[in-house]
């Protein structure tokens, strides 16, 4: 993983730090299960990532892979020709490109938010005060087949739309949400709110809730 070749060694240790403690947090939150979701933090002009088909909660810093950050660059980590990066890692790429100003990307199925956008419904923030303020904008796209380019160009576009205020985790039809942040943990505080609106959204809807349309009156 650790190439000092132009690398900052220090910044690429703190990476991997946070994302195996990110990794941990997002199984202790129930955000992941097996192998699902994934995170990368940019450092210089790679990116640090997870590896494909691994438990996020259990990995060591020696698990994770240095990419070149390039979206046109091969998938592989030349020193670690045993592990394969993260399958969504065009997403990854594709957002760090157009997002310079963060630094860390999380994805994970977010299991309520399956089942609401299953059922053909899309979550609006504005219903919880925290939500709300958290997360003012929510884009949401229609189901798209993992690992293409097209997901994630249409992820990186959402996220890099310059409408006000800026989106900082899109909604996916069936398959949870990405998230970005100036670190990890911004990135995953993102995805634990997007979870509790999902939650509380399915909740309330089972309990004979009605949303109002849309940009309704109040
Ligand atoms: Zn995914």
């Amino acid at each position: 993983m650790l190439d000092d070749v132009g690398m900052d060694a220090r910044a690429v240790r703190l990476a991997a730090e946070s994302i195996v403690a990110g990794g941990r947090r997002m199984g202790a939150r129930g955000l992941i299960v097996a192998g699902e979701g994934n995170l990368s933090v940019r450092v210089g002009d790679r990116l640090l990532v997870t590896p494909s088909g691994r438990r996020k909660d259990e990995l060591r810093p020696d698990d994770l892979l240095l990419v070149p950050a390039d979206p046109d660059a091969a998938p592989a980590d030349p020193d670690r020709p045993d592990l394969r990066p993260t399958s969504d890692l065009r997403i990854h790429r594709a957002v760090h490109a157009a997002r310079p100003d963060i630094v860390a990307v999380a994805h994970a199925h977010l299991a309520a938010s399956l089942a609401i956008t299953l059922a053909g419904e899309v979550p609006d923030p504005s219903v919880l005060p925290e939500t709300g303020h958290f997360i003012p904008r929510l884009p949401f796209l229609a189901f798209m087949a993992m690992g293409s380019r097209q997901l994630a160009d249409a992820i990186a576009a959402e996220l890099a739309d310059d409408r006000e205020p800026t989106a900082d985790v899109v909604l996916l039809e069936r398959h949870g949400a990405v998230s970005v942040g100036r670190s990890v943990d911004a990135a995953i505080d993102r995805l634990e709110l997007v979870d509790l609106l999902c939650r509380v959204w399915r909740d309330a809807r089972l309990l004979g809730w009605q949303p109002r349309p849309r940009g309704g009156a109040a």
